[in-house]
Order: structure tokens, then C-alpha cells, then sequence
């Protein structure tokens, strides 16, 4: 990505490798004139109520269902990527529906209200005020699912908001725009805008709350400059999920989860698997079978409707995986299947990749590297299992397959991530609105997106306070006043 003399941003196209798109991104004025926009309508649709704003997006979920093939073709030249990119409209739309149905009653639980536990005579009730306009900055590696797990929430409890998704696949933003604008109501107080770094910095300046999701540098960058404001900033960051495989594991079942973890979208996920810790006893034949299933796995290339494993969504993150393996190899691990990334077609692939002989002192097992990459470490027994896999800065999520899924369990609790999936990998999207929870280290911060906090987060409580019967005078203030 490269800006040219009219300030264009230009696109790669990840399958092709050449530059087939561009776009000028909006301008701190314009952001301006958006933010004013959706301000001035945000009293209107918070004051409509909850089941007013649920009728509305109901109806952007049907748009977004009506127009996904659009949306998925679109989304398919973003990410290189043909059977996600054409899921993911009809995963947003259910998505939609999901917070719709639970709206109206996370709300009436959340609403505290009753009688003083220390004055029988005063009473409390909750007041609900939306912060007024929400930004969401969110990044390339699952386009229009990313910009959207918090504005819909956010929608419902009240809030306008403007979304930001990343500069580097912009082109799934104007069918999805498309969606918004066949729901009148909805476009007016929420837009979706294009741009960098400088574009999000416009953001930043004008919203009442921001979400971000993205890498652990900009994270903290944009929560300081939130900080500054005194404004809410909610961060969902990067991961560097492990996963530990005990004595008691069915090995194929073992493999199987952890190479889905390990691959999918090209290993482009926050909670992909990217550190594996085996029990000793099984090390060697857990990777034989490993490596057997992973060298099952074809790329997309020639034929993006078949096949595996996809491109990369950008060159730069195709060297940065390879980085980590030189890196890796150069300290001593070994390249059991796959390897270093080739180019294809002009697109950047890489095929499944196991390592062995790998330790804490390599790249690969302490920063993140978002490729379909699979290092694997033997450990003696689970109290060495459990310090490896908390020695990372992050805390995102995690894994644990075991003889059972109540040995699974007990292991998980010493494990310092805020989803760990048992007996499989990567299962936190399966549970998005149905329960909370917090991430360890830099991988997050601000409270849980997912589960009724995922909406509650939007909304500042006010208290208020009914005295009933007469006032309490100055006279019971008296310093010789009886006690009460
Ligand atoms: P990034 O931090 O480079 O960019 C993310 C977004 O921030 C983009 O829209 C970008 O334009 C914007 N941005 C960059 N600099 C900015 C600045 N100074 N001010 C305002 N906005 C700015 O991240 P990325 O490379 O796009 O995304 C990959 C990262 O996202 C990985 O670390 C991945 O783990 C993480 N991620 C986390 C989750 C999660 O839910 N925890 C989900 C997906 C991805």
C-alpha cells in the first residue's frame, strides 16, 4: 500500500499480488461533518426505544442477506478468500438477529431497582444513557465480521456510530454501505467510512467511546489518547493462543483440532493456535500424525473454490511469518512439513507448517506471527506445560485436549487466557453473546465484548434516588440529635 500524488490509498489484490484498487480517505473535516450528522440523530434513536431499534435492524439484517452475494464478492478480492468471504454476510446477519432477540432482556436485567438496604424510606431505579457516538477502528484480517461485533451492539443499547475498517481491505465497505442506506433509520445514525491511520486519528477526535480491534501497538497508542479525552476504550488485541495436548489425548482428534486452529484463514485470527506444548510420552507420535494431516492440505491456487489454505491478505505479513521461521531455523528448530511462503500467481502462500525443536528464545513462540504455522514443544509434566503457556505477553485465548473434557477443564483453570476451548480449538465465536469474558495480559482491555456485557459496556447507569415520605431536616443533623 503506497498513498500516490492525489493522496489515493492503493489496494493490493491478495491472489494477484498487483495493485487493483485505490481510494482517498476521509478527511478530518469530513469526519467532522459525519460526526455532526450522526449526533444530531443519535437523541432520536436512543429516545425511540429498544424495540423501535431492533424493528430497524432486523430490517439491515434482511438488506445485508438480499445483497450478500455483493457483499461476499467483494469481501472474496479483500482477503483472497471465496467460501468465508461469501459466509460472512449471512454470519453478520445472524448476528444481528441474535443481539435482537437478546436486547429487550439484557436490558430489563441490567435495570437495578428496589428499596435501600440502609433506609427503608429510599428507593432506586436505573437510568439508562447511551455514550452518543461509538467509533470502531477494526483490522484487514476478517473485514466486514470485525467491523461490526461492536457496533451492533452498540446500535441497540442507543449509541450513533462510525466505523473504520482497515485501509488494507476497504473494498467489501461500499455494498455493505449499500445495506445501510436501504434502511433510512439506520443510515442516519450509522456510517461506515474508509481510511488509514490518520483517518482513525479523525475518529478518535470526535467519539464519546472507541472500540478497537487490532494490534497491541496501535491499541496502546489509541488507549492512551483515550485516556487523555477521559473516554472509554474498549480493546480487543492480538494473541498468541497456545494449546496443551495431555498424555490422555486421542491423537487424531488431537491433530485435527489443532491444525484447524493452526490454519484456518491462513493462521489470519487472533485466536489462532500458534504455540502447541505435547506431554513428552506422546511427543513424537502426536507430531508424525500431525504432520500427516497437514500434508493432506492444498493451497487455493490455482482455484480459489478449492483447496485449504489461501493467500496471505498482505506481502508484508507473508515476510514477517517468514521472518519468525528463518529465525526459528537459524536457532536450531526444524521444518517438519511446509516452510518458508511462495509466491504464486503473484499471491503470497504458505503451506501448513510443523516445527519441532522449537523453544521460548525463538520469535515463533513469543511474538505473534498469523500464518498457518504449528511449533510444537514437548513439556515433562503439567506444571511445566502451564509455565510455558503463560510465559507470553498475551492472554487472548487458549486451548486444552485431554483424556476427558473434566481433565481438560482442571487444566484450563491454571491457564492465564480469557477463552480456553476444551477438547478442541478456536471455539470463542461459538459463544459471542452467550457468555463474558476477560483477556490476560495485552491482549485486551476495557471489559468483555462478548455476552450482555458485550452491550451493557455502551451504556452509562444513572442512579436515581426517590426519597419517600418527609425529608430528613437539619434538625435530625443536630450533633445531639438522638441516633436514628
Ligand atoms: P493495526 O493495529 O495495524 O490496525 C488496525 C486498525 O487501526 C486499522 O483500521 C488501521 O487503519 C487503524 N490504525 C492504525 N494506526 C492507527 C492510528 N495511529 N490511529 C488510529 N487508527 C489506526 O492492526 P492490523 O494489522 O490491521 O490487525 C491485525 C491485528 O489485529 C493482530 O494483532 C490481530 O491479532 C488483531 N486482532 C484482534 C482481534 C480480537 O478480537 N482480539 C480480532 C482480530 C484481529
Amino acid at each position: 500500500m503506497t498513498t500516490s500524488a492525489t493522496n489515493a490509498l492503493l489496494v493490493g489484490n491478495p491472489r494477484t499480488g498487483t495493485v487493483d484498487f485505490e481510494f482517498v480517505p476521509a478527511t478530518a473535516a469530513e469526519i467532522t461533518a459525519i460526526a455532526d450528522d450522526l449526533r444530531g440523530a443519535q437523541g432520536t434513536w436512543a429516545a425511540a426505544g429498544v424495540a423501535y431499534r431492533v424493528e430497524v435492524l432486523r430490517r439491515w439484517a434482511d438488506a445485508i442477506e438480499k445483497d450478500a452475494q455483493a457483499i461476499g464478492d467483494a469481501e472474496m478480492t479483500d482477503t483472497g478468500r471465496s467460501r468465508v468471504a461469501h459466509e460472512v454476510p449471512f454470519m453478520v446477519a445472524a448476528a444481528v438477529r441474535g443481539w435482537c432477540d437478546q436486547a429487550p432482556a439484557i436490558l430489563e436485567r441490567a435495570r437495578l431497582r428496589g428499596i435501600s438496604s440502609t433506609s427503608e424510606s429510599v428507593s432506586y431505579d436505573t437510568q439508562f444513557d447511551p455514550y452518543a457516538l461509538v467509533g470502531v477502528i477494526s483490522p484487514w484480517n476478517h473485514p466486514f465480521l470485525l467491523s461490526t461485533l461492536d457496533a451492533i451492539p452498540a446500535l441497540l443499547a442507543g449509541c450513533a456510530v462510525i466505523v473504520k475498517p482497515s485501509e488494507i481491505t476497504p473494498r467489501f465497505v461500499a455494498p455493505v454501505s449499500d445495506t445501510i442506506a436501504a434502511v433510512p433509520e439506520l443510515a442516519a445514525v450509522f456510517h461506515y467510512v474508509t481510511g488509514g491511520a490518520e483517518t482513525g486519528q479523525a475518529i478518535l477526535a470526535e467519539v464519546d467511546a472507541l472500540c478497537f480491534t487490532g494490534s497491541v501497538a496501535t491499541g496502546r497508542a489509541l488507549a492512551v489518547a483515550c485516556a487523555q479525552r477521559f473516554i472509554p476504550a474498549f480493546l480487543e488485541l492480538g494473541g498468541k493462543d497456545a494449546v496443551i495436548v495431555a498424555k490422555g489425548a486421542d491423537l487424531s482428534q488431537a491433530a485435527a483440532a489443532v491444525l484447524k486452529g493452526g490454519v484456518h484463514n491462513t493462521g489470519q485470527l487472533c485466536f489462532s493456535t500458534e504455540r502447541v506444548y505435547v506431554d513428552a510420552a506422546i511427543h513424537d507420535a502426536f507430531v508424525d500424525e500431525l504432520v500427516t494431516q497437514a500434508e493432506r492440505l492444498d493451497l487455493t491456487y490455482p482455484d480459489i473454490e478449492h483447496g485449504h489454505i489461501g493467500p496471505f491478505i498482505m506481502a508484508r505479513q507473508a515476510d514477517i511469518v517468514d521472518d519468525h521461521l528463518d529465525d526459528a531455523v537459524s536457532r536450531g528448530a526444524t521444518i517438519r512439513c511446509g516452510g518458508r511462503s511462495e509466491t504464486l500467481g503473484g499471491g503470497r502462500y504458505m503451506r501448513a507448517t510443523v516445527l519441532t525443536g522449537v523453544d521460548h528464545g525463538m520469535k515463533i513462540m513469543r511474538e505473534e506471527t498469523f500464518g498457518p504455522v504449528l511449533p510444537v514443544m514437548p513439556y515433562a509434566d503439567l506444571d511445566e506445560a502451564l509455565r510455558l503457556a503463560n510465559d507470553s505477553v498475551y492472554g487472548l485465548s487458549g486451548a486444552v485436549i485431554a483424556g476427558s473434557a473434566e481433565e481438560a477443564g482442571s487444566i484450563a483453570r491454571g491457564l492465564n487466557a480469557g477463552a480456553i476451548s476444551l477438547q478442541d480449538t478456536s471455539l470463542t465465536i461459538n459463544i459471542m453473546r452467550d457468555v463474558e469474558k476477560t483477556s490476560f495480559g495485552s491482549s485486551g482491555l476495557g471489559g468483555s465484548r462478548m455476552g450482555p456485557n458485550g452491550l451493557l459496556r455502551f451504556l452509562r447507569r444513572k442512579a436515581l434516588i426517590t426519597r419517600a415520605g418527609a425529608v430528613v431536616d437539619m434538625d435530625a443533623l443536630r450533633e445531639d440529635a438522638a441516633p436514628a
